[in-house]
């Protein structure tokens, strides 16, 4: 069976038609049909045989006046011919062969029939005492024409139906898939596309319930951000005054030690904030991944850091917002970078997403923080990170951008030695 709704609703509707028009046709063909051809071969027969029977006892005058009558109103016309023996030809098929053995049946006299279809009409030879009798007249008294144009219209109307019920279906059946894909692209990130609500009344509902939902998850999701950029904005004034203030202050070891913790803060904060910033904005542009991946790489080539890259021709052109992925690899690298000498990205391609990896030779990541290095301002070793700079943002955005292009992000213990990155993205 097939999968899709098209393809089973058109079945549904396919098989009964073809169901019923064979059925149909079968009957009326064995039944109906082949009854009313057995009438015409019988009435033929007995036409004939009524005709022969009188004309073997009637005198001349007589005769020509059966003659007459059978052409005029049987639309039989006769000849005699003189020859003892009648001609050898004989056709057996069907209405014809019935037709010989019911004339047989009626009379004993030898009887031939010919059959002259193409031309028209039907010869019938009968042997009588007086000599070869022969019968002229219509095939169409032993064929029956409109049977062929009866199975042309049923199946004829059958197939104009058919058409008509196909647009139909198709119409119903397109608001259907384009709520689905719709929804496949809110549900992996993406700008909803625009889905006018139409279709049967229930297909409505359910698109008009969905838009509605998915703007209220939008609305939802910003104001939590916009409440979350809020904080951070309202943090940096308070900050940057206990900054002040402990400038002011006489250098302890206790004042220095939390104006590190007032900087730290305030990087925390910024960071943040420069990510919110330039969320939600950008749109996405198909992107040849090969392409966009070689262009970041030499960006650390021309910095003189050495990054093997190698291209994977199989993976096809994606949708996704170039700034935010630019910056969730380049995020990924930087780390490598800092903790390692050796670093290679990687192109793959699965069912339906694409992975990019990123293998170093470095550290790698405990096991037991593997889950942990994604979460905001987490970082595994602190005093590592303070030297560096992060603050544990990175790879919480670096995630974010994955999962707002449908994807996700992994780490893992990389062939070379240190961490292996994945960073999918899903293909629409
Ligand atoms: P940061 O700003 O500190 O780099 P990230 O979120 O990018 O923050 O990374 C979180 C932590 O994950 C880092 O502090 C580091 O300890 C660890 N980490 C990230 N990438 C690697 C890597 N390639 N090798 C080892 N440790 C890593």
């Amino acid at each position: 069976m097939p999968r899709g709704l098209f393809a089973r609703a058109f079945l549904i509707l396919i098989i009964p038609t073809i169901l019923v028009q064979a059925t149909s046709i079968y009957v009326f063909y064995e039944r109906h049909w082949e009854s009313v051809s057995r009438n015409m071969a019988e009435t033929l027969a007995g036409e004939i045989s009524t005709i022969v029977t009188l004309i073997e006892d009637a005198s001349p005058k007589e005769r020509e006046k059966i003659l007459r009558a059978a052409s005029n109103f049987m639309k039989i016309d006769i000849e005699f011919i003189s020859r003892e023996k009648i001609p050898a030809e004989q056709i057996s098929d069907g209405n014809y062969n019935f037709l010989l053995r019911t004339i047989r049946n009626n009379l004993d006299n030898q009887v031939v029939v010919t059959d002259a279809r193409q031309a028209g009409y039907i010869v019938v030879n009968v042997a009588t005492k007086k000599g070869v009798l022969r019968f002229i007249t219509t095939s169409k008294k032993l064929e029956n024409p409109t049977t062929y144009i009866f199975i042309s219209w049923l199946i004829g109307s059958a197939v104009i139906f058919f058409f008509i019920s196909l647009i139909f279906l198709r119409n119903q059946i397109r608001p259907i898939t384009s709520l689905s894909e719709a929804a496949e692209k809110f549900g992996k990130g993406f700008d909803m596309p625009y889905i006018k609500p139409s279709g049967a009344i229930e297909v409505r509902k359910a698109t008009a319930a969905f838009i509605t939902m998915s703007k209220r998850i939008k609305r939802q999701v910003n104001q939590r951000f916009e409440m979350l950029a809020g904080i951070s904005h309202d943090l940096r004034t308070p900050l940057t005054r206990m900054k002040l203030e402990l400038a002011m202050l006489d250098k302890s070891e206790a004042v220095k030690g939390l104006e590190d913790d007032v900087s730290e803060m305030q990087r925390m904060v910024d960071g943040y904030i420069n990510f919110v910033k330039g969320e939600g904005k950008e749109q996405p542009i198909t992107t040849n991944l090969n392409n966009f991946l070689a262009e970041i790489v030499q960006k650390y080539d021309r910095m003189g850091k050495n990054i093997d890259f190698a291209p994977n021709s199989l993976v096809a052109d994606c949708e996704i917002r170039q700034n935010a992925v630019s910056r969730a690899i380049t995020n990924i690298i930087d780390n490598a970078i800092r903790y390692a000498d050796k670093v290679s990205v990687a192109l793959e391609k699965t069912e339906n997403s694409v992975a990019i990896i990123v293998d170093d030779n470095g550290l790698g990541i405990p096991d037991n923080e593997k889950n942990k290095i994604f979460r905001a301002f987490y970082r595994v070793d602190k005093s590592r990170n303070s030297q560096t700079g992060g603050v544990g943002l990175g790879l919480t955005i670096a995630r974010d951008i994955a999962i707002t292009h449908g994807g996700d992000i992994e780490v893992s213990d990389s062939p070379i030695g240190g961490a292996r990155f994945i960073f999918r993205i899903a293909i629409i």
